[in-house]
């Protein structure tokens, strides 16, 4: 049963840029950085993760004792598919999420959804072990980024009872403009310009500049042509603290236009 108990450490929250599913098949700087983050936590109670790849009309929290492992790309690379990461569901927090929102309507998922790669790919590598619990929150895709923001506020009380809070997705995100073949190359300027400028409002604290990321304009459209990638930062803003230092332990982009850039939020 979970109990809303204090717990002796405030959790900090992250946000992941989780980049390609492929890199759940890789080693390297990036997934080490996630291992070394989680390494340098408490080992959470549980994780409350939001993943750009679940977009809902309304809010969902996936309540299953064992989520499925969800594989939802195209066939990019065999080996992908034969992944599982078993980590536990907690339906007791998925209930304490429901209270914690409420009066919004919060769906408890026993069977649609589960854990999806924007979770796995990253958490395979953070927590390799899978026994951390793990459940996913949803994103109602028809919500304004103040929303997103406030709901994230709503959050933040999980902290202090062991939870981690994650975010899921990518400051930069334009798949048509990405480059295969130049995964280490020069960014696009409007890339850089962007993830800047978003870096720069999570370390300073400025979270009206979160919120209203599309002033960026045509740097903005390029980077976020489709936002839900931008989103799960929204939601990470929002359940910081006063008091929170900020640690950027990834900031690059790859493939040109892929922001791997990653907060933690909070942590000492
Ligand atoms: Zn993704």
């Amino acid at each position: 049963m979970f109990t809303p108990q204090a717990a002796p450490i405030r959790m900090p929250v992250i946000f992941f840029g989780h980049g390609s599913p492929t890199l759940a098949l890789e080693t390297n700087t990036v997934t080490q950085t996630w291992r070394d983050m989680a390494l340098s936590l408490p080992r959470p109670k549980a994780i409350l993760c939001v993943s750009a790849h679940w977009l809902t009309r309304g809010t969902a929290v996936t309540a299953m004792a064992s989520p499925k492992t969800i594989h939802d790309f195209g066939p990019i690379a065999p080996d992908l598919f034969k992944i599982q990461y078993p980590a536990p569901g907690a339906p007791d927090l998925a209930r304490r999420v429901q209270a914690l929102l409420a009066p919004l309507p919060v769906a408890l998922d026993m069977s649609q959804w589960g854990l999806d790669h924007g979770t796995w790919s990253v958490l395979i590598k953070a927590f390799p072990d899978a026994d951390v619990p793990v459940v996913q929150l949803s994103m109602d895709a028809a919500k304004p980024p103040e929303w997103r923001y406030a709901l994230g506020q709503r959050l933040a009380p999980l902290r202090d009872e062991g939870v981690l809070i994650v975010g899921s997705g990518n400051t930069v995100h334009n798949l048509s403009a990405m480059r295969w073949d130049d995964r280490y190359g020069e960014a696009y300027d409007w890339a850089t310009r962007f993830s800047d400028h978003i870096r720069d409002a999570v370390v300073n604290d400025t979270p009206a500049k979160l919120i209203a990321y599309a002033d960026q304009g045509r740097d903005a459209q390029l980077a976020q042509p489709s936002p839900d990638h931008y989103w799960p930062l929204l939601y990470v803003a929002g359940a910081r603290l006063p008091g929170d230092r900020v640690k950027t332990p990834i900031d690059h982009i790859e493939y040109r236009s892929v922001g791997m850039t990653s907060f933690m939020i909070g942590g000492g």
